[in-house]
């Protein structure tokens, strides 16, 4: 199963709307052991927002407005239906919301924690401009990425730069910019325009019931196989530092290293 990115996040957003917004928990409970004891039932959910890969599922009730954040982080799921099992072992089940006549098991989720609405900003405070925000403006945001002067996927990924993009965006990123994914994000021409292409590209994706389709990446795992543009066989190298080094992928041709 691929890792979500935020297209994919959006899309469960989404999910959880058509099942949950405008009606009220009559169940709901949180699985981990600090919110245990929060009982979020008789709340109405107003809707869940995303920011970056960050889900806010926001509540009402008469003056008060709480909000439920969580994240899918590499494995998590939300299975979104009729009443009746919730179709996951009960030990992965992190969060369960159900209305009168719908429920939301939240699989495997993580960073399960309830707050003020006021005070989403301790969770989403720290990150850098959101790839697939309304309103959002490469221009700036390619500035964000060119000061820090990092690698340039390594520098993608770090959702305090810019936010939303895991993996995969951020290779098929590297392919718009034609550049190698080690460059200094400062020497990397068309960072703007880059992110344009892939922001179209994942609101594209998000409007697709099935997400992004294999045929459509350029590099993303297709380590071997060859580039669609020369033929050049796909190469797959690391970036980062472990245990945080993720897998990236690029054509050596078509994403020369800086001579
Ligand atoms: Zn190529």
């Amino acid at each position: 199963m691929p890792v979500p990115e935020a297209d994919a996040v959006r899309r469960t957003a989404r999910r959880l709307d058509a099942a949950l917004a405008g009606h009220t928990l009559v169940r709901a409970d949180l699985r981990v052991p600090r919110f245990a004891t929060v009982d979020l039932a008789g709340l109405t959910v107003l809707g869940t927002h995303v920011v970056g890969k960050h889900l806010l599922t926001r509540l009402v009730a008469d003056e008060r407005a709480w909000t439920l954040h969580h994240h899918l982080r590499m494995d998590g799921a939300w299975r979104v239906g009729p009443l009746g099992p919730p179709g996951a072992p009960q030990h992965q089940i992190r969060v369960l919301l159900a209305t009168d006549s719908t429920q939301a098991v939240g699989v495997r989720v993580h960073m399960v924690e309830v707050r003020r609405t006021t005070e989403e900003r301790i969770w989403t405070g720290h990150l850098g401009p959101d790839i697939m925000a309304e309103g959002f403006d490469p221009e700036p945001a390619a500035g964000i990425l060119a000061a820090a002067d990092r690698p340039l996927v390594e520098a993608l990924l770090d959702q305090r730069l810019v936010c939303g993009l895991g993996t995969m965006w951020a290779a098929e990123l590297a392919a718009h910019a034609g550049a190698d994914p080690r460059t200094p994000t400062s020497q990397v021409p068309g960072l703007a325009g880059a992110l344009a292409q892939v922001r179209a590209r994942m609101l594209r994706a998000l409007d697709t019931p099935a997400g992004v389709r294999r045929r459509e990446l350029r590099v993303f795992e297709r380590t071997g196989q060859p580039c669609r543009t020369c033929g050049t066989p796909i190469r797959a190298t690391k970036v980062g530092v472990a245990p945080m080094a993720r897998p990236t992928y690029w054509c050596p041709r078509c994403q020369p290293p800086l001579p």
